[in-house]
Formats: C-alpha cells, sequence, structure tokens
C-alpha cells in the first residue's frame, strides 16, 4: 500500500483533493506533478485495494482518477464498489483499452467521465477541473443546509464539521451539541436542556456529564480551550455559541 499526500506547490490547498489511483508509476507521477501544480492535494494509490481504504477514510476526498486495469481490484470493480456504499465521490476513469465498450461500462458503473491513454496532462486536469465543478454545484443545490460561526461550518446532512475546511473528528455527542449550538445562535442553554437534549430525557446522571463533553468539544474546536471564544460559559445559567 502507497499513501503519499503531496503538498501542493503554493498555499492554495483548498481547490481539491484528488486520489489518483494508478499503478504505472511514471503515469501516477506525471498525473500528480499536473495536478499538484494546479494547486489540488493529491492522494496516491497503485492498486484497487489501498484506493478503497483511502476512499474510504480520507478526511477529503473531491475526485478520484482511476485507471481501470490494477492489481486487486480493477477500476471498474472499485467504482461499482464505491457507488454500492454511496460514495458519490465524482470518478474520471482512465484506461489504455480505447474500446468503446470499456468506455460504456465505466459509465454504467458509475464513472463521471473516462479518458482513453494516451492523454495530455492539460487536457487531464481541464476535465478534472469541469467534474470539480459539476460536483460543487450539485452540492449546493442538494445542500440547502450549512451552520456557520466564524471558521466553523457544520453541515447537518452529513453529520461533518469543518474549520477552515479542514475535516474535525467529533463523536456523536460532540456533534449533537455543536449541532445544537450553532442551530441557534447566541441562545443560552442550561446544563439540563442540553442533558435533554442531546442525552434524552431518559438519560439518567448528572449535569456534570455536560461539562466534560463541553471541555472535550472546545479542545477540538477552540483555538485555545483554556480561553474558549465558540462556546462560551454563561456564569449562573450554562453555555452559548459567541
Ligand atoms: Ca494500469
Amino acid at each position: 500500500m502507497l499513501l503519499t499526500e503531496l503538498a501542493p506547490s503554493d498555499a492554495k490547498s483548498t481547490v481539491g483533493c484528488v486520489l489518483v489511483v494508478e499503478d504505472e508509476v511514471i503515469i501516477q507521477d506525471a498525473i500528480a506533478l499536473a495536478l499538484r501544480e494546479e494547486g489540488y492535494s493529491v492522494l496516491l494509490a497503485e492498486d484497487g485495494y489501498s484506493a478503497l481504504q483511502i476512499a474510504k477514510t480520507a478526511a477529503r476526498l473531491d475526485l478520484v482518477v482511476l485507471d481501470v486495469m490494477l492489481p486487486s481490484i480493477n477500476g471498474l470493480d472499485l467504482c461499482r464498489i464505491l457507488r454500492h456504499e454511496a460514495n458519490n465521490v465524482p470518478v474520471l476513469m482512465i484506461s489504455a483499452r480505447g474500446n468503446e465498450s470499456d468506455q460504456i461500462t465505466g459509465l454504467e458503473v458509475g464513472a463521471d467521465d473516462y479518458l482513453t491513454k494516451p492523454f495530455g496532462m492539460r487536457e487531464l486536469v481541464a476535465r478534472c477541473r469541469a467534474l470539480l465543478r459539476r460536483s460543487r454545484r450539485e452540492f449546493v443545490a442538494t445542500n440547502i443546509t450549512v451552520y456557520k460561526f466564524g471558521d466553523i461550518a457544520l453541515y447537518p446532512d452529513e453529520c461533518r464539521v469543518t474549520i477552515k475546511e479542514a475535516e474535525v473528528n467529533l463523536s456523536p455527542k460532540e456533534f449533537r451539541l455543536l449541532d445544537l449550538f450553532m442551530s441557534h445562535p447566541r441562545r443560552v442553554w442550561s446544563r439540563e436542556q442540553l442533558l435533554e437534549k442531546v442525552w434524552g430525557e431518559d438519560f439518567v446522571g448528572d449535569s456534570k456529564t455536560v461539562d466534560v463533553h463541553i471541555r472535550w468539544l472546545r479542545e477540538k474546536i477552540e483555538f485555545d480551550p483554556s480561553d474558549p471564544k465558540h462556546i462560551v460559559t454563561v456564569r449562573g445559567f450554562g453555555y452559548r455559541l459567541g
């Protein structure tokens, strides 16, 4: 398994993260370099199985450039698995075979676009850019709700939180606490209200549980957890956002 993250050549790392799955190292290098020069972060895999693991665990993945002929799991099967698992990351399939049936199969298993080798890197980058643009438009159209507070963005439908566009791993309780705060900006919540909303009415325990989870949440989202600016304590009442 090979997993390498190449830092983009400049600071514009937010244009997108692309996983390049290609067992021919020379082609893999050329694609990675071309994408890097455009400011993309690049993840690399040389076989289908490692690619699947990366697709499942990457904090961020905006696009997959996927070769058809690969060791372990081939590109067509990998794409089929991703779609079966409801992973809708855009896939640009590449293949040495100029065979039309291969291309049709690629699109049937859920690839978004198809490119036949040999291809120019400018064409590959243009196709990647077009796919990312299209998926961003669809993202805006389907995800109406996102709560933002400073650098924090919370996507309730996806149970996902980012800070400055970097993924933050929250436990389910931490997520539900933050969701409650961000969907009701500046509202003060008592510990009892938070217990009821997040833990449920049947929860047996005391309000110290809330303080513990707030502390953990602060450690993940505050610049300085000992001087919180996001989840603030309202003395004698509880907590609020901002
Ligand atoms: Ca190959």
